[in-house]
């Protein structure tokens, strides 16, 4: 298994994490998702976030899913906090993930 088989493994999304006393839920549904043209979206109040796997049928990849997922993850940080202003900053929110996935992915311990 070479390195970067390893680091792939590495990036699983989680089923649930915390943010402050909420447990987030983290699922699937394609087919939602898919009927409201997005993939994945999240919700503070419900403390749930939802990915695709799939959109309209067509496969999505595991790096795309992951960039998915640590959009909506910044969100949900973002409303936590109450800043949901913020949180209405599609660019500001797209850049923070970014950076959250690099840094977590680039640790080294
Ligand atoms: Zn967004």
């Amino acid at each position: 298994m070479g390195n970067k088989e390893l680091k792939t493994k590495q990036m699983k999304i989680p089923k649930k994490f915390k943010v402050f006393a909420s447990t987030i839920s983290v699922g699937f549904d394609n087919v939602r998702l898919s009927n409201d043209g997005v993939l994945g979206d999240c919700s503070f109040t419900d403390n749930q976030i939802k990915i695709c796997s799939e959109y309209k049928g067509e496969k999505i990849s595991e790096c795309s899913t992951v960039d998915t997922f640590y959009h909506e993850k910044v969100h949900i940080i973002l409303d936590a906090m109450g800043e949901h202003e913020l949180s209405k900053q599609e660019k500001f929110v797209e850049v923070f993930a970014r950076l959250l996935r690099q840094s977590d992915e680039s640790a080294e311990f």
